[in-house]
């Protein structure tokens, strides 16, 4: 069997859905895997993991040298945090060697019950700039999982600004949305993504004017050629995506990542296999280029499928089907007259075992001599381990049976294993969530989100007026002057404008602009960085109160709930911060950094001219270009001037303009304003939805 040495590179992180996954990740390689429980998980759809499985998998990775990380990291509605909460404090007697998470309250509730704790931050932050993995690190989170969209170089550029640990995809599929910023599967079929219930709709046919027929999907990502780059900007975890995948996938793919890291070339028949066993019209690193568009996309063809078939499976399950020798030992026997058989075994980390047998007896025939005592000793096969030293002491003329030798040598090894696999459990402190302070609303204010600054007269009942951080000072000063309460929105998406932003917030407070719309983590940082006051956006995915708890705590003024919650349970999230709801719109169902109407050959230049991809039925759904992101919109918008009585216990409500005209703007503020006044109130047109306030998601 080769011989893996442990790696002090980048580590080699793979994904475990199921324990047969597990097995084949360690064996293959992995230095880390990461994996769910049986809830709580960004991958409901996988087998995970149940507690007793997760001790066993801890035991068997810890015993190898591999790291077990426990993803929680889905969004949580305030009835599930006690259960979230056990389910990490019992993860920590196990212990895990860290816990992903992406729900804020979570978070904020584990930093304070398990300080000690390592906390990661899932992808599904969607963190993808300085400023947000500043604040990240701030909160006491070690590590930060970038958004997939980064580039290298862009990857470099945080890792050098901040000290957080950066973990970086490497191979598997991509989403066509920023993680966390994707509503498609919810909306379209109550499936959260954010509650690892992603229906994959965007495999499906959405076809953009001139595109791939396929425009919302990407083809699967593969950077093996290139860890020694990823390395060198500043990753020091390498993430493999599938934990919904095969063992023959999760096999393949760690150990091509296991020879890249080592730096040996991967041979061109593991290569044919790991895309053989899963990919979409190939791999694509456009990415890590920042060479975005056409070439991204592609789907699971034919071919693809036909790639997995018998041949190729069983040609991978052979890196998993015996155990390699990973874990350095050195084994010292002792045997004297007079004294019973011992032998030692210690790993390089100071751990020992020891067993005695019987008391040696004069050789009849064949002394024991060093050299076949060794040669047993070395017998480790099927064991994690690999025999460096082997010293014998041997009184002359002594025998022992070799069948006392190798019993001897097992029962070192496997009490080696459990030595290795036990560590003590990490503190944390079990107390009940405080009872949640019910949320007193005043009475129900509209805010206005716009995509230019021509604004309607009307929009002056509103109390905040969202406009783009790009208008510039002038035009600032000019809506505060025409009496407009104007704030600027940051973008969702800051990829490579970061500075530029920072510069934007710095002219608009000079222009007397006192307010911003941050809808990610990222831009709160930046706003509050510039001295504003920060109103958190519904993309900052806050579903339970002690996630509005923490955001207050960073310093926001208010804060929108998701619109994943249902009104009732808005209405029951409490603490102080006010708080409010997107109550008109086509709500964005994904955030791109890939524009998906792009795919012609005019590439973005005609975004300007609303765009809009077109799925099977030929429902058309409207794509927003800003540059550096592009927003995919519902079908239809949400409109809920008729329900306002529905809408409890909330300080405000957004009305988000996105593609109406100004005639369609001025009539949706004027119903708006009526049903406030509680006048009846119907839409102007006849199709809108109500989003997921009613029918809720899973
Ligand atoms: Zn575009």
């Amino acid at each position: 069997m080769k011989k893996i040495p442990m790696s002090r590179k980048a580590e080699v992180l793979a994904p475990a859905g199921s324990p047969e996954s597990l097995l084949a990740a360690v064996r293959a390689g992995a230095d880390a895997v990461y994996l769910g429980a049986s809830r709580f998980s960004a991958r409901a759809g996988a087998k995970n993991f149940s507690m007793d499985e997760l001790k066993k998998a801890a035991a068997y990775c810890h015993a190898r040298g591999v790291k077990v990380y426990l993803a929680v990291n889905t969004l949580l509605f305030d009835g599930e945090l006690p259960d979230a909460l056990r389910l990490v404090c019992e993860a920590c007697a196990v212990p895990v060697d860290a816990v992903l998470v992406q729900d804020m309250g979570l978070a904020a509730l584990l930093l304070r019950r398990a300080p000690r704790l390592p906390l990661h931050a899932s992808t599904q932050t969607g963190v993808h700039t300085v400023a947000g993995a500043n604040a990240l690190y701030g909160a006491g989170f070690r590590r930060l999982v970038l958004a997939r969209e980064l580039s290298i170089r862009e990857t470099e550029a945080v890792h050098r600004a901040c000290p957080i640990e950066l973990e970086v995809f490497v191979h598997g599929a991509l989403c066509m949305s920023v993680s966390g910023q994707c509503c498609f599967s919810a909306v379209l079929g109550s499936r959260s993504g954010n509650r690892g219930l992603c229906a994959q709709p965007c495999r499906l046919p959405f076809s953009a004017p001139g595109g791939t027929g396929h425009d919302l999907s990407l083809r699967d990502l593969s950077l093996i050629s290139r860890t020694g780059e990823l390395e060198r900007a500043g990753a020091v975890s390498l993430k493999i995506e599938g934990r919904l995948k095969r063992p023959e996938y999760v096999a393949a793919a760690a150990r091509a990542c296991r020879l890249a890291v080592e730096g040996k070339p991967v041979p061109r028949r593991l290569a044919d296999g790991l895309r053989a066993v899963f990919s979409r019209s190939g791999f694509t690193q456009g990415y890590a280029d920042g060479k975005r568009g056409r070439e991204m996309f592609g789907i699971r063809s034919k071919e693809d499928v036909a790639g997995a078939d018998r041949n190729a499976l069983r040609s991978l399950r052979e890196i998993y089907a015996s155990e390699p020798e990973r874990i350095p030992v050195d084994f010292a026997l002792k045997i004297s007259r007079g004294e019973p058989v011992s032998l030692t075994a210690a790993d390089e980390a100071g751990h020992a075992a020891r067993a005695e047998g019987a008391v040696p007896q004069p050789a009849i025939r064949r002394p024991a001599d060093a050299a076949r005592c060794e040669e047993q000793l070395r017998k480790t096969g099927g064991t994690p381990f690999s025999v460096q030293n082997a010293v014998c002491k041997i009184d002359p003329g002594l025998a022992v049976p070799i069948s006392e030798l190798n019993r001897l040598r097992r029962e070192t090894l496997a009490q080696l294993e459990q030595i290795r696999a036990e560590r003590p459990g990490i503190p944390f402190e079990e107390a009940e969530i405080p009872p949640r302070r019910e949320h007193a609303a005043g009475k129900l204010r509209l805010r206005a989100r716009f995509r230019g600054t021509d604004l309607p007269e009307a929009a002056k009942v509103c109390e905040l007026v969202y406009v783009p951080c790009t208008a510039g000072p002038r035009r600032l000063a000019e809506l505060l002057e025409n009496g407009f309460p104007a704030a600027v929105e940051i973008p969702r998406g800051l990829f490579g404008m970061e500075d530029a932003v920072r510069g934007r917030l710095k002219e608009a407070k000079a222009a007397g602009v006192s307010d911003a719309w941050a809808g990610n983590l990222d831009s709160v940082r930046l706003a509050l960085d510039a001295g504003l006051r920060v109103h958190g956006g519904f993309s900052l995915n806050i579903t339970n109160t002690e996630a509005l708890a923490w955001y207050r705590g960073l310093g926001l003024e208010d804060a929108e709930l998701s619109p994943e919650l249902t009104l009732s349970q808005a209405a029951r999230i409490g603490g102080s911060l006010p708080r409010g709801l997107f109550l008109y719109g086509r709500l964005p169902l994904m955030l791109c950094r890939n524009c998906p109407a792009a795919n012609s050959e005019h590439g973005c230049t005609h975004c300007k001219s609303a765009p809009e991809l077109t799925d099977r039925r030929g429902v058309r759904f409207p794509v927003q270009c800003y540059g550096a992101c592009s927003e995919v919109l519902n079908s239809v918008p949400l409109f809920l001037a008729d329900r306002l009585r529905d809408v409890r216990n909330q300080d405000f409500g957004l009305l988000r303009f996105s593609t109406e005209s100004a005639r369609e703007t001025e009539a949706v503020l004027g119903i708006y304003c009526s049903a406030l006044g509680g006048k009846p109130a119907r839409m102007a047109e006849n199709s809108y939805t109500r989003g997921l306030y009613y029918r809720g998601i899973e």
